[in-house]
């Protein structure tokens, strides 16, 4: 992932994205990356992802505890502590409100992702995890039975979280899938009707082309 200084300038800059794209409003969402089993670089409470600085993200262990930096760190940091934890493959979490995206677990209707084939071969399958109480343990709880299966977890009337090998990809995880969702309503309203998923045969055929060839 590079120096800890390459990791909290990727961190500012894809900060700058979600905020330019609408994907998060004032001082919304947050963004993580691991420096090694038990440490990670996290963007601190209360600040504007779209206007930080490196003085704005802290080193704190997987409990919270910071160990650099000055404030307090991102009340959902516990949701970031529980991906790192379950998940030894993963360097990044991109946690954010994108419109659409928060507005299909409002409206209750599930997104899929087998709607476009390029977001099922990237992603895989997303689900929706329950109402959670923000900032408080309820939220890692609502995603905990999710995150070993599943890469971007939209979380009921609140937003979206996504994690990857790397800032870059967890970030374009999340770009994607709003642009999907986008891409959802505009079908609605061409049609009257949302999209149809991929049919099983189509999934399975997408499937074969990422298991490593013979
Ligand atoms: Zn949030």
């Amino acid at each position: 992932m590079g120096s800890q200084e390459q990791i909290k300038a990727e961190i500012v800059r894809i900060g700058k994205f979600m905020y330019e794209k609408g994907f998060i409003a004032a001082s919304d969402g947050n963004i993580s990356a691991r420096l090694d089993d038990n440490k990670i670089v996290i963007t601190r409470s209360g600040v504007c992802k779209g206007r930080m600085s490196a003085d704005d993200l802290l080193v704190v262990n997987l409990d919270g505890a910071v160990i650099e930096g000055e404030g307090q760190p991102s009340t959902e940091y516990r949701m970031h502590s529980l991906i790192y934890s379950e998940r030894k493959d993963v360097n990044a979490v991109v946690h954010a409100h994108p419109p659409l995206l928060t507005a299909f677990t409002l409206a209750g209707i599930e997104f899929e992702s087998a709607w476009l084939p390029e977001v099922w071969l990237s992603i895989g399958s997303v689900v929706t995890a329950p109402y959670a109480l923000p900032t408080t343990n309820e939220v890692p709880e609502s995603i905990r039975p999710y995150v070993k299966k599943h890469n971007a977890i939209l979380l009921e009337r609140h937003g979206i979280v996504t994690y990857s090998l790397s800032l870059e990809s967890a970030y374009n995880m999340l770009e994607k899938l709003e642009h999907a969702a986008i891409v959802a309503v505009y079908t609605q309203i061409l049609s009257g009707n949302l999209p149809r998923p991929l049919t099983p045969i189509q999934l399975e055929q997408l499937n074969s082309l990422l298991r490593p060839k013979k």
